[in-house]
């Protein structure tokens, strides 16, 4: 019987797994992923940004978290020599009309507490010389890291906790009693006193696996990238992003120096027809016809209907995609671009057609369920972790034996 078990090995199945062992040092931990390695999924295709906070609403799990979990996860490198830049982000206006949202923006960052600075199109020249904009703001701590390379540490510190990680194991049912729960996998079954389910774009499933209805459904939104050749990656000193759209949670497609050197150009958001896919051509006939099925999602592509049509465009068409980022740096060329790595969102969305916007917990008699962790839960992923365990109902630990 483990005291524990959690469901996903992403970064916040894994942090998770850390926080248990730094609340409950004798606690036995299970971790259950379904790939044959750790962070396949969300975690290890992502933009490897650590981002500072400063686009969410003041009070938020987001903002909170984005700006404590961004020092702690450059102190957990600093620590386990993970290579990681705090090299700063721009975030720039390039037309008149985007000038208000800038300064709302920043008038955000700074409720949020976040040293920024609004700059001109001048200093923004010494920062970035190749890009063009009328103003911007530098978000001086903001970084990149590779977030695979993270999770392996922290998969590691599980481990030596004495903390058990089963790969290759998938979960399909979970039985929760007021003693247990059981957790059935394609290979064998476990016993435990708590099940946490971390697991990503399959967290709804797996909530309705263990018995729980949410009125939210996972949506998965493909970001497609192309890559700079390297002999363009000079034009990118730092990381360079857009003003938002304030309607959506995505962030618009950017430049991004990654761990290594190279600059990754995007991601869009696209609908994905398949949770897991990753090509154009990947299709699964459940996942999509669950979306095509779901009154969610049609409420939200009746309000969106345009936005998602240019996505779509965007991504079948790299001059589409070329265009947004010249509106960042002019001189960019198609033929500056080979085609990148894709990653899939799992973006929460409620039956009334909103996104939810925000991280979001909910708890089951012996199961705790991370239901949304889009981005930044990647920076965030050590302060979500606690967050998650300090969720964990007070009377089940104490019917715990062990911790
Ligand atoms: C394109 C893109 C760019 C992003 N950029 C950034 C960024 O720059 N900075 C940032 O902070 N965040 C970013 N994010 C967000 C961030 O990557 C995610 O929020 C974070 O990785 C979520 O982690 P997770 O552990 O919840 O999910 P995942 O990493 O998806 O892990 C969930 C795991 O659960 C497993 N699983 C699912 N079902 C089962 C089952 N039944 N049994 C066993 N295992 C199961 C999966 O195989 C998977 O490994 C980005 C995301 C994407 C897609």
């Amino acid at each position: 019987m483990f005291d524990f078990a959690i469901v996903g090995g992403g970064i916040v199945g894994l942090s998770t797994g850390m926080a248990l062992y730094e609340k409950y040092p004798n606690a036995k931990v299970l971790l259950i992923e379904k790939e044959e390695r750790l962070a396949e999924h969300q975690t290890g295709h992502n933009s490897g940004v650590i981002h500072s906070g400063i686009y969410y609403k003041p009070g938020s799990f987001k903002a909170r978290f984005a700006k404590k979990g961004s020092q702690s996860m450059t102190e957990f490198c600093q620590m386990h020599d993970i290579e990681h830049d705090i090299c700063g982000k721009v975030i720039v206006a390039t037309k008149s009309e985007e000038l208000p949202l800038l300064d709302q923006l920043y008038k955000r960052g700074l409720e949020n507490e976040l040293a920024i600075q609004h700059i001109t199109s001048g200093e923004l020249k010494e920062i970035e010389p190749h890009v063009r904009g009328l103003a911007a703001i530098r978000v001086p701590m903001a970084g990149i890291v590779n977030y695979r390379q993270v999770s392996e540490k922290f998969g590691d510190i599980i481990r030596s906790k004495g903390g058990v990680i089963k790969l290759g194991t998938k979960v399909e049912k979970i039985y929760e009693t007021d003693d247990e729960v059981t957790i059935e996998t394609a290979k064998e079954t476990f016993k435990a006193r708590m099940v946490i389910n971390c697991a990503g774009l399959h967290s709804d499933r797996v909530a309705k696996a263990a018995g729980y209805k949410t009125d939210m459904k996972i949506v998965p939104f493909r970001g497609e990238y192309f890559k700079l050749k390297p002999e363009k990656r000079h034009l990118v000193k730092h990381l360079i992003y857009p003003v938002p759209n304030p309607n959506f949670p995505f962030l618009g497609v950017h430049f991004t120096r990654m761990i290594g050197g190279e600059v990754d150009a995007g991601p869009n958001a696209v609908l994905s027809f398949k949770r897991e896919g990753y090509k154009k051509t990947d299709f699964n006939l459940a996942d999509f016809s669950e979306v095509m099925r779901y009154k969610g999602f049609w409420k939200l592509a009746s309000k969106y209907m345009k936005e998602g049509m240019d996505e779509m465009a965007r991504s079948f068409s790299k001059a589409k995609f070329v265009e947004s980022l010249q509106e960042l740096i002019p001189e960019i060329q198609e033929s500056d671009l080979v085609p990148g790595p894709a990653g899939v969102r799992a973006q929460a969305l409620k039956d009334d057609g909103g996104l939810v916007d925000d991280f979001h917990i909910i708890l089951g008699k012996r199961s705790v369920h991370v239901c949304n962790a889009p981005s930044p839960a990647a920076t965030a992923s050590i302060e979500i972790g606690k967050e998650v365990v300090s969720q964990i109902p007070v009377q089940n630990h104490l019917l715990m034996a062990t911790v």
